[in-house]
């Protein structure tokens, strides 16, 4: 089987670990600059192109401002998550506001910041021109193309998806929101979630391509931006495929001009990716506390599913190493079900997964978590939520969130 890489050896871990103890994650720097320079190069040939890193995939300002240095935007869909942005200095319609069944205030504040804000439902029309004092010039929409477009595993079918606007409001929505006093439309989609195949977006491309000219045709109005939304995929198991930017850049320019090549006023692109920014470039490393031997073969960890719950959530697949200062290759291989330590079943990173045989002590790294990983951390049985730390070029590590404390735990409660 192939093996999974990382961009550090049992040395250097146990360097880290002696410093900031397990369970913690940490985050490539390297790895997710040179992700992000392909990713921006494969789109050079678009002009005004811009990328908005969905926040809720890795919300760390540090991520952020890296991230902002490859003209990278931010994909907001929550006031924490607005606030986020603006520690990390990104600015106005360098945020895009995508959000559903939206609160007010949260309104209110991506409309103070000056964000682009991404309506989700035509009745958001009027919930926003109340919410706020002026409607705002720029406004764009979540489109939902029903049973136009198939479904994909962890978003399921578009139809029976709560997001976006079906077509026939969406033509109402502009118009709407043209008398409200919006002069700049957006049109934005996402019907895919961890997808892999490349087609898969181009054809999205297609749909929205079309329908900026349905709604030129139709309403005489102008889409001055196309956003594609997130959901590119990306390899968590070692034979899966990883998508090539390069193949996804060439392949839109592609289906982009065979809508745009001749007309004077073209759409700009952008994306909301998140999971295939970082995803790859995030680790949780943890120690194994336990082993247990019943009906089936247990290894303990020192985190659990309160640290990263995509397995348990989704049935997600994690890739596993096991480090320890001996060669873990030449040890025999045996079936085991990881687990952590919450009192729920599902609380395992992996299910008869066969590893080398794990030992007490030894340093356990979970793959592919930088993105959706510590970001979904949660508090259920007194379980804290684990530092995250930076990997950088140097060699360095940097602490970029401290880990929880039971006094963060017994914050909010009253005696
Ligand atoms: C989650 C989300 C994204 C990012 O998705 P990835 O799978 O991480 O690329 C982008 N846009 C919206 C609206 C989202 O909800």
């Amino acid at each position: 089987m192939n093996k999974k890489l990382m961009p550090f050896d049992k040395s250097k871990l146990d360097s880290i670990i002696k410093k900031y103890p397990t369970p913690f994650y940490i985050y490539d720097e390297k790895g997710i600059e040179e992700n992000a320079y392909e990713f921006i190069k494969a789109f050079s040939w678009s002009k005004g192109f811009r990328q908005y890193f969905a926040v809720k995939a890795l919300p760390n300002p540090s991520i952020l401002k890296l991230l902002a240095e490859f003209g990278f935007g931010a994909d907001c869909s929550s006031l924490a998550e607005l606030m986020l942005a603006k520690k990390a200095g990104i600015k106005d319609d360098m945020i895009m506001f995508t959000s559903n069944n939206t609160p007010k205030d949260e309104f209110q504040y991506a409309d103070k910041l000056n964000a682009i804000i991404n309506l989700d439902d035509i009745t958001h029309i009027d919930y926003l021109d109340k919410s706020i004092s002026k409607f705002p010039k720029t406004i764009s929409f979540r489109y939902n193309p029903g049973s136009l477009k198939k479904g994909n595993s962890i978003i399921g079918k578009p139809e029976e998806a709560k997001y976006g606007l079906t077509r026939e409001q969406l033509k109402e929505a502009y118009v709407l929101a043209k008398k409200k006093g919006a002069r700049k439309f957006g049109l934005h989609t996402m019907v895919a979630s961890n997808e892999l195949n490349v087609d898969y977006f181009v054809e999205t491309a297609r749909i929205l391509f079309e329908l900026v000219h349905e709604i030129k045709d139709e309403l005489g109005i102008q889409i001055e931006f196309v956003n594609l939304g997130g959901g590119v995929g990306i390899p968590y198991k070692p034979e899966d495929k990883k998508i090539e930017w390069s193949d996804l850049g060439s392949k839109i320019e592609a289906c982009y001009n065979s809508f745009f090549a001749n007309e004077k006023k073209k759409p700009k692109l952008c994306f909301e990716l998140g999971r295939a920014i970082t995803g790859p470039y995030g680790y949780l490393v943890s120690t194994v506390i336990h082993k247990k031997d019943i009906y089936k073969k247990y290894v303990g960890l020192d985190s659990c599913m309160a640290n990263l719950m995509r397995p348990a959530l989704y049935g997600a697949y994690h890739y596993i190493s096991v480090l320890a200062d001996t060669d873990v290759d030449s040890r025999e291989r045996l079936t085991y079900d990881v687990v952590g330590s919450l009192c729920e079943n599902n609380d395992k990173f992996a299910i008869d997964r066969e590893l080398p045989r794990v030992d007490i002590g030894d340093v356990v790294v979970i793959h592919d978590a930088g993105a959706h990983g510590s970001a979904m951390g949660f508090n259920y049985n007194g379980k804290l939520r684990s530092a995250e730390l930076l990997l950088k070029k140097t060699g360095k590590v940097k602490k970029i969130r401290r880990a929880e404390t039971v006094e963060d735990y017994f914050a909010t409660l009253k005696f």
